[in-house]
């Protein structure tokens, strides 16, 4: 019986275990198989900005408790938006008059690290994640889906496959048929963290700290400086660092390494800038230093492909972003609550639910896409040819 099979979800991360809740609070069943063989928090300390809709779609889907915890975990800043450095005169190059597009709630910054929210997403759903489940791909007939692992074996016949396996997504890449793609903008991020007195001199706010005196490409710093946090030496606070393509250079174009390779091109790239910046990367907490590799679904929008009621897509694994804007895990948590919310209104997997989804999702998911390349365009000097720039 259809109605008894579990929904199953490829992933654990922040899409997938939102969607979990949904499931979870409507008494619908679920398996989520994840790649990792337990919570990786190590190199997850970067804040989430969230958007007035990021913010509305968690709360649709968490009960109030839920709700309550993850608010009160989230940095709320205040000040009127991003404030631009010069990084290697130290001078300030511009300052929005009016809180700008960054602010959500109560006129607010909210921010909370991709850690502590993927904690509080799992709460009670971590007996419904299998370990060590390296998603490959699926098989699907007219009763039911079955998810297929790297080993050869399969999952349980489930009710419908969602993948919110990122951005690698090989479900993905099998129920598109290869349309839809995620471009290797060539640009490399580095993420950092400092104790939180290390952000002193900059006060409270957001802050971009650029650097344009390099031949080879700008170097911009982003980070963002709450009040209450800012005395406690026990509190770390991040910045992430972003270079346009050819200025970061992981070893061997590896970026999953962390720590002190991260940290020494850290050191190297910001060894003029200004001595106000410095404590920032003098007092990096090494270990937790991570590159990042910055991808782009594409520009042009959420590519169609022919429906199968059985397969869907949310987060990443449809529709990777730069980190212009901060709307990535914004429009991934619209998709849980999007797809959770017309899951429970059939009472689970029901014909049409996923294609009134994905129609629904295209609309937003396709702007977001696009507005995150426009401004990724100017700030971090990428350019993508849809026709012939590298794919992951
Ligand atoms: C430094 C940085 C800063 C960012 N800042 C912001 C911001 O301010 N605001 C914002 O909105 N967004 C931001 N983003 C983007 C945001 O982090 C992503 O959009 C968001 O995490 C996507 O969530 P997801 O659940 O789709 O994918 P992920 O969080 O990537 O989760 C995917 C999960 O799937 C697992 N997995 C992968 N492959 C497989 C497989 N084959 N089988 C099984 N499991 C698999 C992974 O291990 C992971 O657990 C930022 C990203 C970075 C790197």
């Amino acid at each position: 019986m259809s109605a008894t099979k579990p929904v199953l979800i490829s992933g654990a991360g922040l899409a997938s275990l939102l969607l979990a809740q949904s499931l979870r609070l409507a008494n619908i069943p679920f398996r989520i198989f994840e790649r990792d063989a337990s919570f990786v928090f190590r190199a997850q300390g970067y804040r989430l900005r969230l958007s007035t809709e990021g913010l509305d779609a968690i709360e649709s889907v968490l009960d109030k408790e839920t709700f309550q915890r993850f608010w009160d975990a989230c940095g709320k800043t205040g000040g009127a938006g991003l404030t631009t450095y010069n990084a290697v005169t130290g001078e300030i190059t511009s300052q929005p008059a009016q809180p700008g597009r960054l602010t959500s709630r109560n006129g607010m910054t909210i921010g909370i690290a991709r850690g502590d929210m993927r904690r509080i997403f799992a709460s009670n759903c971590e007996d419904h994640i299998e370990w060590n489940k390296h998603v490959t791909g699926y098989e699907v007939n007219d009763d039911g889906v079955r998810a297929v692992f790297a080993d050869g074996s399969k999952s349980v016949e489930g009710s419908l496959l969602v993948a919110g396996d990122g951005i690698y997504s090989k479900i993905a890449k099998q129920l598109s048929n290869g349309k839809l793609k995620v471009y290797d903008t060539g640009a490399r991020g580095i993420h950092g963290q400092a104790p939180s007195t290390a952000f002193r001199e900059l006060g409270e706010g957001v802050f971009m700290i650029r650097d344009q005196s390099r031949p080879d490409g700008s170097v911009s710093v982003i980070t963002n400086v709450r009040s209450g946090d800012m005395h406690n030496p026990d509190i770390e606070l991040g910045w992430t660092l972003v270079g346009q393509p050819g200025v970061v250079k992981p070893p061997n174009d590896d970026y999953t390494i962390i720590g002190s390779h991260a940290a020494d091109i850290v050191k190297e790239l910001t060894k003029s800038w200004h001595p106000r910046f410095k404590p920032l990367f003098d007092q990096m907490n090494v270990k937790e230093t991570a590159f990042w590799k910055i991808t782009c679904s594409t520009p042009s929008g959420v590519t169609e492909w022919p429906n199968q009621p059985r397969v869907t897509l949310i987060g990443d694994a449809v529709h990777s972003m730069t980190p212009a804007g901060g709307i990535g895990a914004n429009t991934a948590v619209r998709d849980s609550a999007l797809l959770g919310k017309l899951l429970r209104e059939a009472g689970g997997f029901a014909p049409g639910v996923t294609e009134a989804y994905e129609k629904e999702m295209r609309v937003y998911a396709s702007a977001a896409v696009h507005q995150s390349y426009s401004s990724a365009t100017g700030s971090f000097g990428i350019k993508i040819d849809e026709e012939s720039s590298n794919t992951v």
